[in-house]
């Protein structure tokens, strides 16, 4: 069957996270520090909102652009959080979730040939998102001794007549690195220089720790126009399963998203737009409750990978550390697998998040404490293991 299959899904190559998650599925008493999921369920005042609305029979389309009650609380929300104002009726896009953002995004704006530079390690669907839109992907590596900021430098150096666009993710699935002031401006002075769009997928913004302050893009001098801000409900709010997200962008820009999005989508689910909009409007004391949590099992982590000697930059911001287990196997490919088998604890091998990410392993922390605790024992008894050289063939 498969000369029915087409080129350009051929041309992107499966997730390398995804072996993973299959493996575990199969087993008992694993540990899943895998999947960057919450492990919270959604707050119940935003369950009792989407109760509501289905009681009511908010059940039939929205405008294309989603509800606008939602999109003027979301207008709001971002003027105060980060002083950007987006208007509701030209220049927001509800959409479902940030993956959805980023395809019409880039299907808005790209042509053939166009080139986008990504910092990696990155989140696993930027460059499928390219490739599907017909670009080019443009992988420039970010280094574990800068705690994998992106490198103005090296970005630079990437630049080519053909190059639309920087793609930005930050806080940062898989490090957890998050963007600080003066990194992102000199990022936006050299998107200016090369009249670079940017894409900003912001998804993290709220998980965020040691008093680190989200670097909202958009909201730098000059950015807002050039700038396509994605962000979505699903990590802030505990709302996976929902399939809300948004896009802000320049009414121009926001009309080629919404030309995408009706034809593609028609509009992002009704009941998941009422449940968003109480998220606004009520979710606050309990994104600072699961910050705080986030937060104590980031230490955790960092404390009990400090014991067994692996190498970690502090991860700032989202619910990801990145250590490098690159000295106790040339393969984490095998070392993850090794893990899960034998300790039943799931984390996955960087590498399947760009070149820059080999040698290290990607352990997610929305996990309940106690299981993490749990976790962290069982590795610390594999990395002896290890390092002792009991399984001296970790390679392929
Ligand atoms: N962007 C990043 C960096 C992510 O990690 C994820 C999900 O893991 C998404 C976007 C997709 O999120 P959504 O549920 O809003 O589609």
């Amino acid at each position: 069957m498969n000369h029915f299959i087409s080129d350009k899904l051929r041309a992107v190559p499966a997730s390398g996270i995804r072996r993973f998650f299959d493996i575990a599925a199969t087993m008992s008493d694993v540990i899943s520090l895998g999947v960057g999921e919450p492990d919270f369920p959604t707050p119940p005042v935003i369950r009792e909102a989407a109760e509501a609305a289905i009681r009511r029979g908010a059940t039939r389309y929205t405008s294309n652009h989603g509800l606008l009650e939602l999109r003027e609380a979301l207008a709001e929300h971002l003027h105060t959080l980060y002083g950007i104002r987006y208007e509701p009726t030209t220049e927001l896009l509800i959409t479902v979730g940030v993956s959805e953002a980023l395809q019409i995004a880039m299907l808005a704006t790209l042509n053939p040939g166009d080139e986008v530079i990504i910092p990696e390690p990155a989140y696993v669907a930027y460059a499928p998102a390219v490739l599907f839109a017909g670009a080019t992907p443009v992988p420039v590596p970010t280094r574990p001794e800068d705690d994998f900021a992106p490198d103005p430098a090296l970005i630079a150096a990437a630049v080519t007549p053909r190059t639309k666009a920087l793609l930005l993710g930050y806080p940062n699935n898989p490090t957890g690195a998050v963007l600080t002031q003066p990194v992102a401006l000199v990022l936006a002075a050299l998107a200016e220089r090369h009249d670079l769009l940017v894409y900003s997928d912001e998804i993290y913004d709220r998980l965020v720790y040691d008093g680190t302050a989200h670097v909202c893009f958009a909201a730098l001098p000059r950015m807002r126009d050039r700038t396509i801000t994605l962000g979505g409900f699903s990590k802030n709010y505990a709302m996976t399963g929902w399939r809300i997200g948004y896009l802000g962008a320049h009414p121009t820009l926001a009309a080629a998203c919404v030309k995408a999005h009706q034809y593609l989508i028609m509009s992002a689910p009704t009941v998941g737009q009422y449940a968003a909009l109480a998220a606004l409007r009520h979710g606050e004391p309990y994104v600072r409750e699961m910050v705080a949590e986030y937060d104590r099992r980031r230490r955790l982590l960092l404390t009990g990978f400090r014991q067994m000697g692996l190498p970690c930059p502090v991860p700032r911001g989202a619910f990801y550390a990145f250590p490098s287990v690159a000295h106790l196997s040339p393969d984490p490919e095998i070392f993850c697998e090794r893990l899960l088998l034998e300790e039943q604890v799931a984390i996955v091998p960087g590498g399947g998040f760009g070149s820059s990410g080999a040698g290290h392993v990607r352990v997610c922390y929305a996990t309940a404490y106690d299981k993490i605790e749990e976790a962290l024992d069982r590795l610390g008894a594999f990395v002896k293991r290890v390092a002792a050289g009991e399984l001296a063939a970790m390679v392929r």
